[in-house]
């Protein structure tokens, strides 16, 4: 690839490109676990489009069923229409909220993208508790809209933009913080006059991507439910990143039983990569009246198509979590051997998120920087940026994982050496 044809990049689109500075190359065509550049060169996709990729770049499952759909003229720009798209999509929703995880939610269109989503759960538990603050955690990552950005724990992505716009509680977040815990904030709450102001909800991943793979303990998420659900707090569990299997289960909150209020999800729920978000909500706090929150690309209709076939394709029966559980376990290992050879390394991770940790946060862009050279694409997250953040698309093979393990391993030797 030559940098001429770069050129324009640098001259004419905006100075706010993050990712693609560390990938100066001019991607073209995609399939599965692998891009490829102009110039015909290949690369295995470790960051799968910030996990909106979970089933692979142009499935073909997927990708017939929206050509069968482009084919009959299927309406692609539907608003808040009811469709035919749209209906089955629902049907497909409903299949994997009752069997056979039993949850009875409610389903809404909020926008394209995860941060409309988060801002819709956040106006809908505003409206409904008539309460304004909201807890959040430290290192949280929910969007780069104002509110989105408010509830977001990183200070360095707040600060360009003058937020919190929403009043704020962070609290600290279990696997980022050693022995977090709620002892404190209960106290806080429940006493009259610590001017703290009953919240109307609390926002949280189960495992933190953008703020590095902090993965919280099962028996902390089933505090932080208990603790709203004595006082009256709506849980909201942002699932955009997690949800769709990246941890193993569909929803990233059901093995650590609880039944958040309210979920978000987007990135890999169009399941090809299009545009989608939706916001589920327990049946009763549908309290929006028409109209209150709407936009006009609420009806990404392909996305409805792609979406309702990979509900139906890859969660129709387990074995899409086992394999996806199996796979993480691959990488551990991985992971587990460089941490055992190399000080300043820690592992972490559920499912396929799984990170790199380094005590010298320059190494960990360093090794993201070697592999791209060696043809693998893969991303740094974390305050520092100092864990390196594997979001392989689910469908990968063990050949391919391997393949970028090694490749990855042998970056690690490298900076070390
Ligand atoms: N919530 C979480 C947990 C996310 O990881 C992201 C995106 N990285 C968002 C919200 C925002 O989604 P989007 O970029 O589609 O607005």
């Amino acid at each position: 690839m030559t940098t001429a044809e770069l050129t324009i990049f640098e001259a004419l689109e905006s100075n706010v490109r993050g990712y693609c500075r560390a990938w100066p190359t001019l991607f073209d065509t995609a399939q599965g676990a692998w891009l490829r550049d102009g110039s015909g060169r290949e690369y295995l996709d470790f960051f799968a489009g910030a996990g909106a990729l979970n089933y692979g770049h142009n499935n073909p499952v997927l990708k017939q069923a929206l050509l069968d759909y482009i084919a009959r003229d299927g309406i692609t720009h539907g608003l808040d229409m009811s469709t035919v798209a749209k209906r089955e999509l629902l049907e497909a929703i409903e299949r994997i909220l009752l069997d056979p995880r039993g949850l009875d939610y409610k389903v809404q269109f909020p926008g394209p993208t995860g941060a409309n989503a988060v801002e819709s759960a956040l106006k809908l538990a505003r409206k409904i508790t008539g309460r304004t603050t909201i807890l959040n955690f430290t290192n949280a990552f929910h969007g780069m809209t104002l509110g989105a950005l408010s509830v977001t724990g990183n200070a360095a992505k707040r600060a360009g933009a003058g937020v919190p716009l929403v009043h704020v509680n962070p609290m600290p977040y279990d696997g980022y913080v050693e022995g977090a815990d709620f002892g404190w904030m209960e106290r806080v709450l429940d006493d009259n006059s610590s001017g703290v102001d009953k919240p109307a909800a609390v926002i949280v991943e189960t495992v933190q991507g953008e703020g590095g793979v902090n993965v919280a303990r099962h028996e902390w998420l089933r505090a932080l439910a208990g603790l709203c659900a004595a006082r009256g707090i709506l849980l909201i569990v942002d699932d955009v990143q997690m949800g769709c299997g990246r941890t193993g289960p569909f929803f990233s909150f059901e093995t650590a039983g609880i039944t958040p209020d309210i979920v978000t999800l987007s990135k890999s729920i169009s399941g090809y990569g299009m545009p989608l978000a939706l916001v589920l909500m327990r049946r009763e706090l549908d309290q929006w009246a028409p109209g209150e929150h709407n936009g006009t690309f609420r009806g990404n209709n392909p996305a409805f198509v792609t979406a309702k076939v990979s509900l139906e394709h890859f969660w129709t029966d387990r074995k899409l979590e086992e394999s996806t559980l199996l796979k993480g376990e691959r990488i551990r290992e991985s992971f587990g051997a460089l941490a055992d050879s190399h000080a300043g390394i820690t592992t972490r991770g559920r499912g396929l998120v799984q990170g790199l940790s380094f005590e010298d946060a320059s190494q960990a862009s360093k090794v993201c920087r070697i592999a791209f050279e060696k043809g693998l694409i893969v991303e740094t997250s974390g305050a520092e940026d100092q864990v390196v953040k594997l979001l392989p698309p689910l469908t990968i093979t063990d050949d391919e994982l391997d393949h970028g393990l090694k490749i990855l391993t042998d970056a690690v030797h490298t900076i070390r050496e």
